[in-house]
């Protein structure tokens, strides 16, 4: 397929706000597709030319890509700036000026030419390598037609957003197949272990689904991470799950380890690659992990050597850096508490028990008994019959300067990508009752008034998600509350991910709109009095007609935070990670 054609596909998926209508277009798009050309595909509609596990960085500054193109097309820079600045997206502006070019290109480059120049675009290494970059792309820029251009140009900026989930893309490939969504199921239960959407595109057109059903975890391809259910009392746990294994909830962040030979990659539970940021554990894995081929999870916890307890998660997530990482190793040393072995030696394990995947895990790890001289250590457990005892090993945990508890099913599997009460965690609280913080995604802001005119942001809406239909629900509108610098933290983050349009999978009811919408992309921690009913937000509420029947009218508000406050930005959790409706259900009860 030329790229061109390819182009008009994304045009399509652009022009409407309809899920299912994307669905259609993508599920046309990849039956028109060569095998060979479906890898590149999914990765470029992601805006990307690998997955999404396995960036490979362009590294383009803006200012720079405007400073090529403007030499493209003979203008300056400062010309091109402002038609930008007036249209708003870099994309429209230069198809903008290839249409008005005297001859326009009609580039019958292939997808597949299209994706090696890219590749080797973003290879480009060494001294004056930005240079060469930058001619590189604007030479490719040339070649191509208008259209083309207009999507091309959005790739190394990081601003092709065409607002569709990996979930979509699964549905997409299902209806290719099937002409519905039947099987999203048995895709993502592959994509859970193997989340490269190219790869299982390929696999699935090039050998079918029995093939994609045989997809297996594989060292240095993350697993989607289990998560945890919540429960409010330790009778509870007992109900649910019977006899179970106790482990401390440590209060850090999740990191899912890779080893093969000397070869460590770690990744964070959003899948993102963050080696280079811990190189004590990759150490630590390479001294005190004997196995060979390993995949295993544990959570990284800041620890004070000399008084032999652990540092607060505000401390800890510290080390989250991409500057002056060894001085922060030296100053906030790591702990990785190992709770889970997935793949062992070339044998899958997450359907094995639990009990016997920790058994492995304890079995691989050296361990010294010794805080002060192990850094990968083995969660510690204990197995409990009686509720009692889950009181006392929480109080025991809460004293220590953790969070709380996990509880885990002795015979339940790891269930990748999915809330399971396999795992069930008892948080502390602030309050007599236990109550839990919410993890909610930001959906858009408001410029604000008085003061904060000058900040740029005045408040922001949150929201949950619905892993069922893929959307996100508005629970909150947080206008206060915030520390001056956490208002400049957040406009930092969220800034680069506005968007023209409010995205097809928010539901927000009218008075809730924002004056910019934001890609969900970043989660923050609130926590709240209560949570209470309103009519304004869609969390949890149901519409029906009027009896009229020519209008909706709320039958059921929806679910509402009272005094919301921001606890923590949750960089570690991705969007789709953010508090269910289920949940919040569940917590209101
Ligand atoms: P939450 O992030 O509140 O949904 O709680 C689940 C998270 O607790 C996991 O993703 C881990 O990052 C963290 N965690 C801490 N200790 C453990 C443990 N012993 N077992 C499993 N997860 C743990």
């Amino acid at each position: 397929m030329t790229f061109s054609q390819f182009s008009s596909y994304i045009q399509k998926i652009e022009e409407t706000a309809s899920r299912l209508t994307m669905t259609e277009i993508l599920a046309d798009l990849f039956s028109h597709l060569d095998v060979h050309e479906c890898a590149h595909a999914a990765y470029l509609l992601q805006g990307n030319i690998s997955p999404k596990y396995r960036p490979q960085q362009f590294n383009f500054a803006e200012k720079l890509v405007i400073r090529s193109l403007a030499e493209l097309f003979s203008i300056q820079p400062a010309q091109l700036t402002q038609q930008y600045k007036q249209e708003g997206d870099l994309g429209t502006t230069i198809q903008g000026l290839k249409q008005k070019q005297k001859s326009i290109n009609k580039s019958k480059h292939t997808i597949e030419v299209v994706f090696a120049k890219l590749v080797a675009i973003a290879q480009y290494e060494g001294a004056g390598s930005q240079e060469r970059k930058m001619h590189g792309f604007a030479q490719l820029i040339s070649e191509v037609d208008p259209l083309s251009a207009r999507y091309l140009v959005r790739i190394p900026v990081g601003a092709l957003r065409l607002g569709f989930s990996d979930m979509t893309m699964l549905d997409a490939l299902s209806w290719m197949m099937t002409g519905d969504k039947s099987l999203r199921r048995k895709l993502q239960k592959a994509y859970h272990v193997f989340p490269d959407l190219g790869y299982i595109g390929t696999v699935l057109k090039k050998q079918g689904l029995s093939a994609v059903e045989k997809i297996k975890p594989e060292v240095f391809t993350p697993i989607i991470m289990m998560r945890a259910e919540r429960i409010t009392s330790a009778q509870d746990i007992i109900d649910k799950i019977g006899t179970c294994i106790i482990e401390p909830k440590y209060d850090g962040f999740r990191l899912q380890v890779h080893k093969k030979g000397d070869k460590v990659v770690l990744f964070t539970r959003g899948l993102e690659v963050a080696t280079y940021m811990y190189p004590d554990i990759v150490k630590a894995v390479q001294d005190e992990v004997s196995a060979d081929e390993i995949i295993f999870e544990g959570e990284a916890i800041g620890y004070n050597p000399e008084t032999s307890s652990f540092l607060p998660f505000q401390l800890t997530v510290q080390r989250k850096r991409k500057h002056g990482i060894s001085e922060k190793a030296k100053e906030i040393p790591l702990k990785l508490y190992s709770f889970d072995l997935l793949y062992l030696d070339g044998t899958n394990h997450i359907h094995s028990p639990f009990v016997e995947r920790k058994k492995l895990l304890r079995e691989n790890i050296d361990n010294h008994n010794d805080a002060t001289k192990d850094s990968i250590i083995p969660a510690e457990e204990t197995v409990v019959e009686e509720a009692k005892r889950i009181e006392a090993l929480f109080d025991d945990a809460v004293a220590r300067g953790l969070e709380g508890i996990m509880a885990k099913k002795m015979t339940g599997t790891y269930q990748p990508g999915t809330r399971d009460w396999n795992w069930i965690k008892y948080k502390k609280s602030y309050s007599s009752k236990v109550t839990d913080t919410i993890d909610c995604v930001v959906m858009g802001y408001d410029f604000g008034k008085g003061k904060r005119t000058a900040f740029g942001i005045g408040a922001f809406l949150v929201g949950v998600f619905d892993p069922k239909n893929d959307q996100y629900f508005t629970i909150a509108k947080i206008g206060t509350g915030l520390k001056d610098e956490e208002w400049h933290k957040l406009l930092s983050l969220i800034k680069p991910l506005k968007v023209a349009h409010i995205p097809s999978s928010f539901i927000v009811d009218d008075l809730m709109a924002c004056d910019v919408w934001v890609t969900p992309k970043i989660v923050v921690e609130i926590r709240a009095d209560e949570i209470t009913r309103s009519p304004v937000h869609t969390a949890g509420r149901v519409m029906q007609k009027t009896k009229t029947g020519t209008a909706m009218e709320v039958k059921e508000p929806g679910y509402a935070l009272r005094f919301p406050r921001l606890e923590h930005f949750r960089l570690d959790k991705s969007p789709q990670e953010a508090t269910s409706i289920k949940e919040i259900k569940t917590i209101s009860l």
